[in-house]
């Protein structure tokens, strides 16, 4: 048998496997030691209750033959994509039909998997920290090219660095597809409407597609702050939408999700004798390799959008929210250089000059049993950052803050 090579060429990851040894190391050291962990990227939250709710009366109704479902619709129950287009769209003034949302299993699968679509030779750019499923999906499906010492033949790193305010430049090279993530993981970093105008502008001229991941939009309480890239003009015709339930509704567990591909995308391209559009071709994809997500769980989505979890869904994210908040104010204090935190639950910062993050990681763990992640996990520009979130609980994410604060246990 002749395997995918370029497995081959994908870095291994340790950053989470190393996090776990030197916690576990650091225990064991320390026993009775009350660690708390700030590098969770995960909701801790429970599902809120419309969404059990509607999850327990959808198991009931799989238990009757009148109202029992098998195979759904690959891409979602009418329900959902309505809700979802008329609440997370068309309520924001984003004309976005439901034919053209396609419910899925979650964020993750669904940019890994938009790379089916790709054909080979595309420059694609990536940012540099970031969320590493889009490099190790794009070298995966063998669409880097050759590697040389972390550079890609057909990867442009954009550099998110301070003295450009940890947003990917526009570069004066043609790309034809980018991958823009507002507000950002792992830099909390968000997008304004001039950064995406900037960026819609550059794909019309171009003819590039955009690849843009929301699944953190539910954070973004700054009304002049765009939540989704159609509020650009001109976006439909050459963007591409990922949302998430993870953190939105807790659902990481769960798993829900959602990907807006417009029937008015221009970025289609031609096999030589049939016209290709990406709307036609993710639904071709998605038919053939997947099989839906299931009706219990598309029920509990669709219940955040009633007016009870509407509320529900935004008491957990205040709550993420306010520790973020204190978290970032907390090292601003202690006089460290400090993004996110605010519309996001990602805190992102500098660390001393001197420190590599990992070093950061074992001062931070050592001196106030506090976890973190070090950003040099998120690509060669995060080396000397160091993330943080606010998706730990209240009571422990105050503590911690009193620790930083007190500078002592
Ligand atoms: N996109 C980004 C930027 C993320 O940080 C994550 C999860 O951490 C995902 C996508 C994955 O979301 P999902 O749980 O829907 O697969």
């Amino acid at each position: 048998m002749i395997v995918n090579s370029h497995f081959g060429n994908v870095k291994e990851t340790y950053l989470f496997s190393e996090i776990a040894k030197r916690v576990s190391d650091f225990k064991a050291q320390n026993s009775g030691a009350d660690v708390i962990r700030l590098g969770i990227g995960d909701a801790t939250q429970p599902l809120p209750e419309v969404c059990i709710k509607a999850m327990h009366e959808a198991v009931e109704e799989m238990a009757y033959p009148e109202t029992f479902r098998g195979y759904g619709p690959e891409q979602g129950y009418d329900f959902l994509r309505q809700a979802i287009s008329e609440y997370d769209y068309k309520a924001r003034g984003c004309d976005i039909e439901a034919d053209e949302i396609f419910v899925s299993d979650g964020a993750k699968s669904d940019t890994a998997n938009f790379t089916d679509l790709f054909g080979k030779g595309n420059i694609i750019g990536i940012s540099n920290p970031v969320y590493p499923v889009y490099l190790d999906s794009n070298i995966m499906a063998g669409h880097s090219g050759a590697e040389n010492q972390g550079s890609y033949e057909n990867i442009v790193f954009l550099d998110c660095l301070p003295e450009n305010g940890l947003k990917p430049a526009i570069p004066d090279k043609h790309l034809d597809i980018v991958y823009l993530c507002s507000p950002n993981n792992p830099t909390g970093v968000t997008l304004s409407h001039e950064d995406l105008k900037a960026w819609v502008d550059y794909a019309l001229e171009h003819k590039t597609l955009i690849l843009f991941d929301a699944a953190y939009e539910a954070f973004v309480t700054d009304p002049s702050i765009p939540r989704s890239i159609y509020e650009i003009p001109g976006a439909k015709k050459v963007a591409v939408e990922f949302r998430s339930f993870s953190k939105t509704a807790g659902f990481t567990g769960t798993r829900c999700g959602y990907t807006v591909v417009p029937k008015s995308l221009e970025i289609a391209v031609s096999n030589g004798n049939k016209p290709l559009h990406l709307h036609s071709m993710w639904l071709r994809r998605q038919t053939t390799k997947f099989n839906g997500v299931s009706y219990i769980v598309q029920k509990g989505a669709a219940a955040i959008y009633s007016e009870a979890g509407r509320h529900q869904i935004k008491k957990a994210i205040d709550i993420y929210l306010s520790n973020a908040k204190a978290i970032r104010k907390a090292f601003e204090e202690k006089g460290y250089q400090v993004w996110g935190g605010d519309n996001s639950p990602y805190i992102w910062l500098k660390v001393p000059e001197g420190k590599t993050s990992w070093e950061f990681f074992d001062y931070l763990l050592n001196t106030y049993h506090i976890v973190g992640t070090p950003g040099s996990g998120f690509g060669t520009r995060g080396e000397g950052f160091f993330r943080l979130t606010g998706f730990g609980s209240p009571q422990k994410t105050k503590e911690a803050v009193n620790r930083i604060l007190k500078g002592l246990l």
